[in-house]
This record gives C-alpha cells, sequence and structure tokens, in this order.
C-alpha cells in the first residue's frame, strides 16, 4: 500500500484503497473511456470527506496535485466519474437520515440510490419522480443534471431538491440557502470561506448581470455552470442550483434535501407504431397534451434489435422495410379516460399503423418492450454502442429536419443511426456500433461526436442539454460556448476551486488531447444497463 492510502487511512473512518485490482474496477465507468485514479475513498461521513479533501488542499498548498472526483455508482456515460488521482466514492454515505411526512421533505446522504431513496418513501406513500436508473445516487443527479425521461411531466432533479450540503475544495462545509441581497451582502463581510464565496460571487454577479440573466432564458442547458441564472440574480442567491450539472468541480455534495411527491402506484402503457414520421409526430402531439408521464419515440431498428435478441414485442416490425417509428406512452393519471381516447384516435390513424394499448393481455408484452432499448444498447455482436452523443436537447419542432439530416450522416459517415429519446423531454439519444479495437476507432467517433454537434446545433438544439458534457461531450461542446460564457464559468470555477483540485478534466477543464488519449481500445464490460 502506498504512502497516500496509508496516511488516509489513519485520519478516516472509511477506508481508501490502492490495490491494482480495485482501481482497475475504478478505472471505468459506462462511458468509451479508461482512466485509472491513484487512489480510492469511501468516506463513512461528512467528517470523513472534509478530512480527505482538507488533506488534499494541504498538499495542494505545498504544490503536490491530487485531483479529486466523486463517484457515485460509476454509470456516467460522459467520463465525468474517472480520475487520474483520488476517487471519493460515496457508496458508504447512503442513508436516509430524516423524514417529514406531512410537508414530504427527507434528508438524505448524498450517496443514496434513486432505488433506495424510493423504497423508502413508499413506505410513506412518496416518491421522487426522476425517470433515471435504479442505482443513480442522488448526488450524481444534481451533478449530472439529467434530463430524464419523467422530465416532461415533473420537470427533472432541479424540481425537488431544496438544500444540500457542500464540502469545499479547502474541506469547510457549507449549508445552502435561499438568501436576499441583504444577506447575500451580510454573509459576504464574514471572514470564512462560504464569505469569502458570497463576496465574490456577488461581485462577479454585478459585473455579468446581463449576460446571467441572458444564460437564466436558455432552461435547457447544463454545460459550463449555466444554471447560475437560477443560482444568482438582482435580489436574491442561491447557491444550490450552481452544483446542477457541476460534476464535481465545485466542491462535494455530502447531504441533500429533497422533497418528493405523492406515488401513483398504477400506470397504463401504450405502444404504437408508424410508418411516417409525420403521422408519428402527429400522434404524439396529440398524446402530450394527456401529460404522459413518459412519452418516449425511438427508430423502429430499436425495437427490431430487441425482437432479434428474442424480445416478443406483439408488433409486426416486418412490415415497415423501409422504416418506421415507435411511440412508447405511460400514463399515471387519469389512466382510463387516457387509454379510452387513445382507442378512439386508433380510427383515425393510417391504416398501416399499429397501436397496442395495456389491458390484461398484454402486459407482458408490454414489460417485454420497455426492455426492447436495453436489447438494442447491447447488442454487441459487430461493435459497441458506445455513448458519444448522449441525452442532447433538441426542440420538438425541429426533429423531423432532424431526422432528414440524419440521413445525409449516415451516408457521410456510414453509420448506422438510429434516434431515441424522450419527446416530451425534449431529450435524444444516438449510439451507433463502433469496434473500439479497430485502429479507425478514435479518428470515426470523433468524426461521428463533430458532425452530429454541428446538426444538433443547426436545428436549434444543444449537445450537453440533456445532461452536463463530462469529458467525452466536452470535445465540443466547449466549442459552443461564447468567449463571455467561457469567461464567466472560469470565474465561478474560481471562485470555489482555486487551486484547481476539483474535477479538473471535465466541462471546462476538459483537455481534448487526454481525452482522446484515454478512449478504451478494448470492452469495458460496464455497458450492461
Ligand atoms: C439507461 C441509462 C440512461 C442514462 N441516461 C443518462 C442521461 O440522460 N444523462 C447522463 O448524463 N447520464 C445518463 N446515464 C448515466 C447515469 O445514469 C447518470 O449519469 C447518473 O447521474 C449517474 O449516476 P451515478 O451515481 O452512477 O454517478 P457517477 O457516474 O458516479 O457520477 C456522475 C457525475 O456526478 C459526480 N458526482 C457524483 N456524486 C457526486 C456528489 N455527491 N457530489 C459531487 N459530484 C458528484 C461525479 O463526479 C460525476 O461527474 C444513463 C445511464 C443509463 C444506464
Amino acid at each position: 500500500m502506498g504512502k497516500i492510502a496509508r496516511y488516509l487511512n489513519q485520519l478516516t473512518i472509511g477506508n481508501t484503497f490502492d490495490s491494482p485490482e480495485i482501481l482497475e474496477f475504478y478505472s471505468t465507468d459506462r462511458s468509451v473511456l479508461r482512466i485509472k485514479p491513484k487512489a480510492v475513498s469511501l468516506p463513512e461521513s461528512t467528517e470523513d470527506v472534509r478530512k480527505l479533501m482538507r488533506f488534499v488542499n494541504q498538499l495542494s498548498a505545498k504544490d503536490i496535485k491530487l485531483p479529486v472526483t466523486v463517484w457515485g455508482s460509476g454509470l456516467d456515460e460522459t467520463g465525468a466519474g474517472l480520475s487520474n488521482g483520488l476517487i471519493v466514492s460515496m457508496e458508504k454515505m447512503n442513508k436516509l437520515l430524516e423524514s417529514d411526512k406531512r410537508e414530504r421533505l427527507v434528508r438524505v446522504q448524498a450517496g443514496i440510490t434513486l432505488k433506495e431513496l424510493n423504497t423508502a418513501l413508499s413506505i410513506n406513500g412518496l416518491t421522487l419522480p426522476i425517470g433515471g436508473h435504479d442505482n443513480d445516487t442522488i448526488g450524481s443527479l444534481i451533478s449530472n443534471c439529467p434530463s430524464d425521461v419523467y422530465a416532461g411531466k415533473y420537470g427533472s432533479i432541479t424540481h425537488f431538491i431544496e438544500r444540500i450540503e457542500v464540502v469545499l475544495p479547502t474541506g469547510d462545509a457549507i449549508q445552502t440557502d435561499y438568501l436576499s441581497a441583504r444577506n447575500v451582502e451580510r454573509l459576504a463581510q464574514e471572514k470564512t470561506a462560504e464569505g469569502s464565496i458570497y463576496k465574490k460571487l456577488n461581485a462577479l454577479y454585478k459585473k455579468n448581470e446581463k449576460l446571467i440573466d441572458d444564460i437564466r432564458k436558455n432552461k435547457n442547458e447544463t454545460r459550463g455552470y449555466a444554471k447560475v441564472g437560477m443560482a444568482l440574480r438582482k435580489k436574491s442567491f442561491d447557491l444550490m442550483p450552481l452544483f446542477f450539472g457541476a460534476q464535481g468541480t465545485l466542491g462535494i455534495i455530502t447531504e441533500v434535501i429533497l422533497r418528493a411527491v405523492p406515488i401513483e402506484s398504477k400506470t397504463g402503457r401504450v405502444v404504437a407504431v408508424f410508418e411516417k414520421f409525420e403521422t408519428t409526430q402527429k400522434f404524439m402531439d396529440e398524446l402530450k397534451p394527456m401529460q404522459p408521464l413518459e412519452l418516449n419515440f425511438y427508430d423502429i431498428k430499436v425495437a427490431k434489435a430487441a425482437e432479434e435478441a428474442g424480445k416478443k414485442l406483439g408488433i409486426n416490425t416486418e412490415k415497415y422495410e423501409e422504416g418506421g417509428f415507435v411511440v412508447f406512452a405511460k400514463f399515471d393519471k387519469r389512466i382510463n379516460a387516457r387509454l379510452n381516447k387513445i382507442s378512439t384516435m386508433k380510427k383515425t390513424l393510417p391504416r398501416n399503423a399499429q397501436v397496442i394499448i395495456e389491458s390484461t393481455k398484454n402486459l407482458k408484452m408490454l414489460d417485454e418492450f420497455e426492455n426492447s432499448l436495453t436489447s438494442y444498447l447491447n447488442q454487441v455482436k459487430a461493435g459497441e454502442r458506445v455513448p458519444l452523443a448522449t441525452d442532447f436537447y433538441l426542440p420538438s419542432a425541429k426533429l423531423g429536419q432532424f431526422l432528414e439530416d440524419l440521413k445525409v450522416l449516415e451516408r457521410s459517415l456510414k453509420l448506422d443511426l438510429a434516434l431515441y429519446g424522450s419527446y416530451s423531454a425534449e431529450c435524444y439519444n444516438l449510439r451507433p456500433r463502433f469496434d473500439v479495437e479497430d485502429a479507425k476507432f478514435l479518428k470515426n467517433a470523433v468524426a461521428f461526436i463533430r458532425a452530429t454537434n454541428f446538426v444538433i446545433n443547426r436545428e436549434g438544439g444543444s449537445i450537453s442539454g440533456g445532461a452536463a458534457e463530462g469529458r467525452v461531450k466536452a470535445l465540443v461542446s466547449n466549442m459552443n460556448l461564447s468567449e463571455d460564457e467561457r469567461n464567466l464559468y472560469a470565474q465561478i470555477k474560481d471562485i470555489f476551486d482555486p487551486q484547481g483540485i476539483m474535477n479538473p478534466g471535465v466541462k471546462l477543464g476538459a483537455d481534448p488531447r487526454f481525452t482522446l488519449t484515454h478512449f478504451r481500445t478494448t470492452g469495458s464490460g460496464k455497458t450492461v444497463l
């Protein structure tokens, strides 16, 4: 065991490891990258996290840089949870600490997973309505700020978080709060790490008021510190939104207070298949005002891949030789009324459309349909569907034009591009197959992500609109920033983390050369959902 791991083991209750096997496990997440950390710490309390950060901060003062990256469950698709320094894994900080049933408030440690939280909340008939992976941690949902599949209805993680506790790079802990301008001025006088942050942010806001107000208008963005517009306003400050999408670059979120919603235990589902995009979109536009919990759109190739893998989806995909589109909708309120209305709509649809409405007879089929995306993503026989252009924002009005753009991209890049995503949240993905062992992989991957970014921008979308950019999407998203935005975000980073300790290789700090030299050349075995 090296000196650092040994010292940290003496310092904290939680363990620090540096054995090759453990480092290998934390070298890959769900992204296309492989980056080996020097050590992995598993703190067990905020106090442990503070001690770790104080140690790293002291090292930095001696000019020894040990970058720190937080690890939730390691499901990130952009390499934002990987590090060549110290990984601070939140796996042991997964407790529900307090709950107030009447106010629907809970206080949790940031490493609690969505499944753990929702299991605990369900006892009181509550839930956090985020359509993410069961193992997503609350800290990482804040840090990645994804437009999840329920976001069209419930508005994403930003709507449910009340306050957070953050350990700053200095080891100081702060609790965020909504503060009036007067209180901001008062706090800014205090000679503490927190006071210094308020003082500097106050000055920054005064200099950049117009820019920050403009950034606030763009709600579909997570690049840089795009939620600065929610955090800093003329009459009030709340530091919390700065952490939405910050990917651990400003501090470590250790505790979270969130407000849950009453659980809707029943759902009703619909699957519809169309040949033409225009009819698909018309159908989705009629469903959207019915406020579905999910309203998803898939190229029919996704369903075909699932069938090939053995799934029985109950739709005749062979009818759509020239291509087609699948819509999946799930309702959690006024279910019968919604399903009856869709049943009536069936009569007005083209003859080659297929619509399956949930009944007691087709539950298994619809369950299998819900797993079809997993089949598609894991269709690895001729390459891996590596995440490069995932979770991008695309305005609904431009979806048809974007599909036309994709045909051009398919021809020029010689890739099979099947779009899928959430129509209600306007968040989409492209996961073409690449052979990561092929010598041309890197070149082809870069060409794909560049060209995709270009057409997403042209249609008024953003590659970092549905989740933060991490390392991989930063290859292109940093080029999308204006000089003024770049300066503003660099100053925010500097206010919180002047030594550049916190996850320095992501977002604005991402170094394209480093990212590209860390593309995997073998499978990671972590692509399964
Ligand atoms: C089906 C599926 C769909 C997905 N869709 C999306 C998507 O839409 N968008 C997306 O980005 N990802 C997506 N992912 C990846 C993943 O689910 C999310 O990124 C999720 O937020 C990762 O959770 P995690 O706990 O594993 O976080 P990790 O991968 O461990 O960490 C994610 C990021 O958050 C930071 N972080 C984690 N915890 C903290 C903390 N306590 N304090 C400060 N920073 C912290 C990490 O440093 C890292 O930058 C998807 C994955 C699957 C399987």
